[in-house]
C-alpha cells in the first residue's frame, strides 16, 4: 500500500516515520530544497545593517534560502520555512504540550507526547548558560509571582555553542529536526523526493487517487496525507475543490526591544524562560528578524539590544486563496490585548535594569494552524469529516485555537496519533 505524504515539516516528517514502521511505502513529496543554516557570526552584518542596506524582512531568504515571509496585513508578516524539514528547522528548539483546545474537544494526547519527548531528548538550558540580564528579567518575573520557569527543548546542550541562531538553523546539529525522523521513514525504504511541489489532489469517485505536481506529473498512492502546513494543506485542498476553514490562526510574535551597555543577549539560546500569562507568554527573545531588518530598531547595536516577547494566542480569523495569498487581519480586541502585554513586558525589563527607548519590533507569526480544525465527531478517527476517506491531514491545520504555545510537538503528536489511526483503518 503507498502513501505519499506531502510536507516534510512536524507533521509530514512524523507521519512518515510512523507510516513506514507499519509497513507502508511511503513517497514525500517536499516543494522546498536541502535546508543550509546560516553558520557566520551575525556581528559581520552589522555595519551594513546599521546603514539600512540589508533591506526589508522579505529579504530575509538572501541569509536563509528557505524563509518565505508573506504580509497576512499592513500589520502583520507571516514566517514559513519552505525546506527538507519544514519549520522544525527554524525552531527556537522549544517544546511544549499545546494541547487545550484539543482537551477541550476530548482529544487526550499524553501518550503521543510522551513518546515523542522520549525521542526528541528534552532538556532545559543551565542556568548558568543563560546572560545575567535574563536571569534578572526571571528574578523580576518570579518576584511578581508570574512563575516563570525554564523552558523545554529539544536541544543537546553540550553541543549547542550558544550562538543564539537556532532561527537561522542550527549550525552544530545540536536542535532537533524532523530529518531525524524522515531519516528512519527512508532506513525504512521510504521515498523522499524535495523540490516538488504538489498542486493538488487528484479526486475519482469520491476517492482520492494520488496527487499532481507542479508540472503536471501525476503521483498515485492509495493513501493521501497533507501535512503541507496551515497555508500549504489549505491551499491545496482549496486547488483541489475542498473548502478548508477560514480559521487560520499564527500565535502573534512582538518583542519589546529595550537597550542594555554589552548585554550580549545573542550569547544564550533563545527564550531560556518562559511564563504563561492569560492567553500569552512572556520570554527573554532577541528578535533577529526585527533587529536584522525593521527600520526602527536600526539604531542600537547586537551587543546592547535586549529584547522580551509576547507570544499571543489570537484570534483564528485566516483566509487562504488558492494561489497561497493569505488574508489575516489583527482584530481590535487582538491589538488591544497586545498593547497591554508588551506594556506588562516593558514594566518587567525596566525593574531589571534594561533601558529605553522601547520600541515593539515587527509584529509577526509562525505557528500557522487551523484551517482543518478537528471537531468533537472527528478525534476517534483523526480524520475530518469534510475530507475523503482515504485523504488525511497530518499537520498543524488539524489544531482548532492558537495557544499563544510552541507548536512543534503538538503538531507532531497529531500525525503519530493520525497515522495510527490510518494504519488501524488498512
Ligand atoms: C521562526 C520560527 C520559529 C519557531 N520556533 C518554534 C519553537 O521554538 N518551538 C515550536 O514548537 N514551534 C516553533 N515554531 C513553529 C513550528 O515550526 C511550526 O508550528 C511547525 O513546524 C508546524 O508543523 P507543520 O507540520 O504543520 O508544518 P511545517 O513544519 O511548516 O511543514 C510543512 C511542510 O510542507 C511543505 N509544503 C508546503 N506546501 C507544499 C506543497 N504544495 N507541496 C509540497 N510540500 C509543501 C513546506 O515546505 C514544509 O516543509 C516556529 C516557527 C517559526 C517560523
Amino acid at each position: 500500500m503507498r502513501a505519499i505524504v506531502v510536507g516534510s515539516g512536524a507533521g509530514g516528517g512524523t507521519a512518515a516515520r510512523e507510516l513506514a514502521r507499519g509497513g507502508m511505502d511511503v513517497v514525500v513529496l517536499e516543494a522546498g530544497g536541502r535546508f543550509k543554516p546560516f553558520t557566520r557570526r551575525i556581528g559581520f552584518a552589522e555595519p551594513v545593517r546599521r546603514m539600512g542596506l540589508l533591506g526589508e524582512e522579505d529579504k530575509v531568504s538572501r541569509f536563509i534560502s528557505a524563509y518565505r515571509t508573506t504580509r497576512s496585513s499592513e500589520e502583520l508578516l507571516l514566517v514559513r520555512s519552505v525546506a527538507v524539514g519544514g519549520g522544525t528547522l527554524v525552531t527556537c528548539g522549544n517544546m511544549v504540550r499545546a494541547d487545550g483546545s484539543l482537551r477541550e474537544i476530548g482529544l487526550d494526547l499524553t501518550r503521543e507526547f510522551e513518546e515523542l519527548e522520549g525521542c526528541m531528548g528534552i532538556a532545559t538550558a543551565p542556568v548558568d548558560r543563560w546572560r545575567p540580564l535574563t536571569r534578572e528579567m526571571f528574578a523580576v518575573a518570579e518576584r511578581r509571582g508570574l512563575g516563570p520557569r525554564a523552558t523545554p527543548k529539544a536541544v543537546d546542550m553540550e553541543r549547542c555553542t550558544s550562538c543564539g541562531l537556532c532561527e537561522l538553523g542550527c549550525a552544530t546539529g545540536a536542535k532537533w529536526d524532523s530529518r531525524r525522523f524522515l531519516g528512519e521513514a527512508m532506513r525504512q525504504g521510504s521515498t523522499l523526493r524535495s523540490g516538488t511541489r504538489v498542486s493538488r489532489v487528484v479526486l475519482e469517485g469520491g476517492r482520492a487517487a494520488g496527487v499532481q505536481l507542479e508540472g503536471g506529473e501525476f503521483v498515485n498512492g492509495d493513501v493521501v496525507v497533507l501535512a503541507a502546513g496551515g497555508i500549504g494543506t489549505a491551499q491545496i485542498l482549496r486547488a483541489s475543490g475542498i473548502e478548508p476553514s477560514d480559521t487560520l490562526w499564527a500565535d502573534l510574535v512582538l518583542t519589546v526591544g529595550g537597550v542594555s551597555k554589552n548585554a550580549r543577549q545573542l550569547e544564550e539560546p533563545p527564550m531560556v524562560w518562559l511564563t504563561q500569562r492569560d492567553g500569552y507568554i512572556i520570554s527573554p527573545y532577541l528578535d533577529v528578524l526585527s533587529h536584522m531588518f525593521y527600520r526602527p530598531w536600526r539604531g542600537v547595536g547586537v551587543n546592547d539590544r535586549v529584547g522580551a516577547m509576547v507570544k499571543l494566542a489570537e484570534e483564528a480569523n485566516g483566509r487562504v486563496l488558492m494561489d497561497g495569498t493569505v488574508q489575516k487581519p489583527v482584530s481590535e480586541r487582538d491589538r488591544q490585548r497586545l498593547v497591554a502585554a508588551s506594556d506588562e513586558v516593558r514594566s518587567l525589563m525596566e525593574e531589571a535594569g534594561v533601558q529605553g527607548p522601547f520600541v515593539n519590533g515587527l509584529l509577526h507569526g509562525g505557528h500557522l494552524g487551523g484551517t482543518v480544525p478537528l471537531g468533537k465527531e472527528d478525534i476517534d478517527t483523526m480524520h475530518p469529516s469534510s475530507l475523503p476517506g482515504n485523504l488525511w491531514v497530518a499537520d498543524l491545520s488539524l489544531m482548532p485555537r492558537s495557544q499563544g504555545l510552541p507548536t512543534v510537538l503538538t503538531a507532531a503528536a497529531l500525525a503519530l496519533r493520525t497515522s495510527r489511526c490510518i494504519l488501524k483503518g488498512l
